[in-house]
């Protein structure tokens, strides 16, 4: 199993990711890009998920404004609530984030809806001080953690979006009606997301600045087990977590023994596994874990988090919530508009609930590199990043075995005829032992090589990642080959 070092290192190197103004000394931390490789990688990732989850289940796609207007969050109780509890030395200033500080001191969990009269009175208990100084710590205060942006010279009061999902409900309505939705409606949207973390760390993993691919499934709240589709996926495997073990049922299971509230829950959660088993993400280090009471976000009843083990330990890649009608109530009496419409399987007038699969792309791409990193201790200790096809940055190098007797030229050909319908990547420096690794290390499942062989009778060898085995095609059925590789590796 790889380390978080192991893959950060194979980040920096081949070119996934790396930190933001990184030549300044005044770069802010939490801020990360992605180089060629990561760019590949997550547009295929959320390709998978518009293939998987937006058209599987006829869902309809957004793509709203990063900077929202200031009532939204008054709305949504961004302004009132999206706060973290921090604490201030009072003799150096430094700035802690109150839960975190306690229970990494101390082991005492601090629930997200603890008072901060409580929070005080554990930093009272355990007589915590300032970790620099020993200075004593100031009384906890709250710090929002939205950015604040002013619009026009006025400067007029607008924020960066902390969630994708705010410009879904605040659409809703006129997507509903301008693509006559019917109930259960899934709306879907991936974009960037900005937060104000106190402490980011772990690059992909806490960032200021993220990706998100979100889904609000809009409900009729008496319907919630009139859900037919469920049938296509009633087999599916459900990894549930309680707190204490981890059972494996089906979704159907799941429902009859009551783990699940409703068919719709369960139909959405056995959609969401059925995804990231495509993803080359190890499902059997997988689990929704149910959330209890204090460990909810402020607008959720009930609450699945996927998690995903990992060597820094389990990571939340999606947060499943039933968000009930928390969202549209409070756009609806803000905005002053009626945002209910009709559902026209019974022809009744509903505000509808809503189901969130909240997923972090950075995340999920941290943990499929790692995942699908290996160590192949039987050949050199080759590294190789055993990505599934259609996510791998490369799916083919194109090799001449040397640079004479038209070898590159033939080479640089072939590259020319597949570049633009497959990432390809020609490469003639250096050994072909060593262009073997690099594309191993980028996770390009097939690297072909044009040799002597291929200037007498135009074969060419394609040899595999995994195996290491070389066959000998023709070159004009390289085309179809690469295409079909593609399509049956989506299929299992
Ligand atoms: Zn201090």
């Amino acid at each position: 199993m790889a380390s978080y070092e192991e893959v950060m290192k194979l980040a920096l190197e081949r070119g996934f990711y790396f930190p933001s103004c990184e030549i300044y000394s005044d770069a802010p931390a939490g801020f990360w890009e992605y180089g060629p490789s990561g760019v590949s990688i997550k547009n295929k990732f959320i390709e998978l998920w518009r293939r998987e989850l937006v058209r599987f289940d006829n869902m309809l796609e957004i793509d709203g404004c990063q900077i929202m207007s200031k009532s939204v969050f008054v709305a949504s109780g961004h302004i009132s609530n999206f706060t973290d509890p921090i604490v201030r030395c009072t003799k150096c200033n430094s700035t802690f984030r109150a839960d975190r500080f306690i229970s990494e001191k101390t082991g005492e969990n601090i629930p997200e809806r603890m008072s901060d009269d409580e929070v005080n009175a554990v930093i009272q208990k355990h007589n915590l001080r300032c970790p620099n100084c020993k200075g004593e710590f100031g009384g906890v205060t709250r710090f929002n953690m939205m950015f604040r942006v002013g619009i026009g010279p006025a400067a007029e009061e607008a924020y960066l979006r902390p969630e994708t999902c705010q410009t879904i409900f605040v659409d809703f309505a006129r997507v509903f009606k301008t693509m006559r939705g019917k109930l259960p409606l899934g709306l879907a949207q991936v974009g960037k997301s900005f937060r104000n973390e106190i402490a980011p760390r772990q690059s992909l993993l806490r960032l200021r600045e993220f990706y998100q691919a979100e889904i609000e499934v809009f409900c009729n709240p008496n319907r919630l087990n009139d859900v037919p589709k469920f049938d296509k996926v009633k087999d599916s495997i459900l990894r549930l977590y309680d707190g204490s073990s981890t059972i494996q049922v089906t979704a159907d299971e799941a429902l009859r023994k009551e783990l699940v509230p409703n068919k719709l829950v369960a139909y959405y959660l056995a959609l969401l596994g059925r995804f990231y088993s495509k993803t080359g993400i190890d499902m059997t280090r997988s689990r929704f874990r149910k959330l209890s009471d204090d460990e909810k976000a402020f607008y959720s009843t009930v609450a699945y988090d996927f998690e995903v083990e990992t060597s820094i330990g389990w990571l939340e890649l999606v947060a499943c919530n039933y968000r009930s009608d928390y969202d549209l109530k409070g756009h609806s009496s803000t905005s002053k508009q009626n945002l209910e419409v009709v559902d026209p399987s019974d022809q009744t007038k509903v505000l509808p609930h809503v189901f969130e699969l909240s997923m972090g792309v950075d995340r999920s791409i941290y943990t499929i590199l790692e995942h699908c990193y290996m160590e192949d201790d039987k050949h050199d200790d080759r590294i190789v990043l055993r990505l599934k096809p259609y996510l791998a940055p490369v799916l083919v190098g194109i090799l001449p075995l040397m640079t004479k007797d038209g070898l590159d030229e033939k080479a640089r050909k072939i590259h020319s005829d597949l570049k633009l319908d497959f990432d390809t990547f020609y490469d003639e420096s250096g050994s072909i032992g060593r262009r073997y690794r690099r594309l191993e290390e980028v996770g390009a499942p097939f690297a072909v090589t044009v040799d002597k062989t291929t200037m007498e009778d135009d074969t060419v060898t394609v040899r595999d990642r995994d195996s290491m085995q070389q066959q000998r095609i023709k070159s004009s059925e390289l085309h179809q080959f690469l295409q079909n590789a593609l399509i049956s590796s989506r299929q299992t």
